[in-house]
């Protein structure tokens, strides 16, 4: 089922306590006066911010945006929700938060406006916790969850990583029933990927044997599948699973291409076509900040046919797919004609499943996800449907 767009406010707090080996995101190590000056610039970009207007969303990612203490998210929340209008009980309000903080933490998220956490857990296998380089362990995160529901949160997620180091089938399924029994409403299930220039990189390239192969983990991502549904949760994203009217709000709108304002460090907003994100490195962003410059790094215009050809690639991580009504609705265009040569080509490969009124990746679909949409980037449009 489709559901109206969204507006969101996508906020980046990138420090953590300990970087993990995998990790290539923007991230900085958590220290107190790093964090003064980064909020600092954060509350500056905020109030110097024109619009969005009616927002329905805010996520709060990063990094781990828990690591900066309670009290400065809720500055931060009290900050948006005056700035741009909000009503704290209409909008959903995420935080990604480590399962190694306390309940004094967790309670007076809720307090700040915060309504929804997502987890980072990542496994129940301590073992595979400290491969991870995590510093939290599977007892911690089952505390923590239950903190979180004492506390008030009535939309709790949680992230699992299939293909860590050492990962067996047998160790995952004790991980995915595990997440089941703590009774969160959503959980996502993220394949691990070597980045390059990571301390994972030097290991694989060490010790390739360690890491799950492809056909391992695309066992993990079926065994997550059939063990999440059979549960009752509903595979609506190719990362993602959720309870009737759990979904994630904010990604909905990230995957239908809907407004997001976007403050911080490396933060990508979308607004009106135009793509934009902010410096990445932090003595960068806050500088820019400080000089009363624009934090902005790249800021790009779509053409009629990226935006079609994006919107095509984000619909098909969904399970709603491609629906034909929606783009002619949306972009005036008759999707089956203008994909033609992209659904043949993948259909024929046995990687989707189409009827009269769209077309979406079948289970052999979501695990070369990639592959497919890239199919899918460039339509084939008719010449006076390029401007
Ligand atoms: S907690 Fe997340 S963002 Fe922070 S270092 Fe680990 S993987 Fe990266």
């Amino acid at each position: 089922m489709l559901h109206p767009l969204t507006t969101g406010v996508y906020v980046h707090i990138p420090f953590c306590d300990r970087i993990c080996p995998y990790c290539d995101f923007a991230v900085v190590k958590t220290r107190e006066s790093a964090i003064d000056r980064y909020c600092a610039a954060l509350h500056s970009e905020i109030e110097r911010a024109v619009g969005p207007q009616k927002v329905r969303t805010i996520y709060f990612g990063g990094g781990t945006p828990s690591a900066i203490g309670p009290a400065r998210i809720a500055a931060l929340t009290a900050l948006l929700f005056d700035k741009f209008a909000i009503d704290p009980d209409a909008i959903e309000c995420t935080l990604e938060a480590n399962p190694s903080r306390g309940p004094d933490d967790i309670r007076r998220w809720r307090e700040a406006g915060v309504n929804r956490l997502s987890v980072g857990v990542q496994s129940f296998d301590d073992t595979e916790l400290h491969r991870l380089g995590r510093d939290h362990s599977s007892a911690d995160a089952r505390r923590f969850l239950r903190a979180a529901r004492s506390a008030g949160f009535e939309n709790i997620s949680l992230d699992l990583i299939a293909g860590s180091p050492g990962q067996s089938l047998a160790g995952f399924r004790e991980s995915l029933r595990s997440a089941i029994e703590t009774g969160v409403d959503h959980v996502s299930v993220y394949g691990l990927t070597i980045e390059a220039a990571t301390p994972y990189a030097t290991w694989f390239a060490r010790e390739p044997q360690v890491f799950p192969d492809d056909d391992l983990v695309a066992a993990l991502l079926e065994e997550a599948d059939s063990q999440l549904t059979a549960a009752g949760f509903i595979h609506y994203e190719i990362s993602n699973f959720a309870r009737a009217g759990f979904e994630s709000a904010h990604n909905r709108g990230y995957w239908r291409q809907a407004d997001c304002a976007a403050f911080g460090m490396s933060a990508a907003g979308y607004r009106d076509g135009v793509r934009y994100v902010n410096h990445r490195g932090f003595d960068e962003y806050c500088g820019a900040i400080e000089a009363h410059r624009s934090p902005l790094a790249e800021e790009e215009q779509l053409d009629f046919g990226r935006r079609v050809g994006e919107a095509a690639m984000l619909a098909l991580r969904t399970s709603d797919g491609i629906v034909y009504e929606e783009f002619r609705r949306r972009f005036g265009v008759d999707a089956h004609a203008i994909f033609g040569a992209a659904r043949k080509k993948c259909s024929a490969a046995g990687l989707l499943e189409e009827n009269e009124a769209g077309t979406r990746l079948n289970n052999r679909g979501r695990l070369l996800a990639n592959s497919v949409c890239a199919e899918f980037l460039t339509p084939d449009l008719p010449r006076n449907e390029h401007a």
